[in-house]
């Protein structure tokens, strides 16, 4: 049986480039298949990259070891209004360092356990366990998701 790791990655316009493993952990270096996006400011489809600055996010783990994804952070210019987007990922908020699937995991996982359990398994200071519990439990009060 043969199993596509972007198939059990499951994340859009997303696939596996390369993976490597590190002490402790997994990095899966991402590409994504669309060339570009629609300008944020004028709605123009734009495939002209200005930069991208690949940036580290935890997700949830595999076989037991931590994973992290290296995604593209990629800005486009805009041919009509020459104004610049960061493209917006479905999996991904902006400026966060764990996708969205980690958090909603992390936030699942705090109701069962206690902030610190979840802290000592994921190997993530209480601190930012509990920030991310009450970040999602403010989006989903937000969203009418609970
Ligand atoms: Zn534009």
């Amino acid at each position: 049986m043969d199993i596509h790791l972007d198939t059990l990655l499951g994340l859009p316009y997303a696939t596996v480039f390369t993976c490597y493993q590190k002490a402790g952990f997994i990095i899966l270096k991402l590409d994504l298949i669309n060339e570009g996006i629609n300008c944020h400011h004028c709605q123009t489809y734009t495939d002209k990259l200005h930069e991208d600055r690949p940036i580290l996010v935890r997700d949830l783990s595999i076989c037991g070891q931590k994973v992290y994804l290296q995604v593209p952070r990629r800005q486009f210019e805009c041919p009509n209004c020459q104004k610049t987007s960061t493209e917006r990922l479905s999996f991904l908020e902006t400026r966060r360092r764990y996708t969205v699937r980690y958090e909603e995991y992390i936030y699942e996982r705090v109701k069962e356990l206690t902030a610190e359990q979840v802290s000592q398994n994921e190997d993530l200071s209480p601190k930012i366990v509990t920030s991310i519990f009450q970040r999602m439990a403010s989006r989903k009060k937000r969203l009418g998701t609970t």
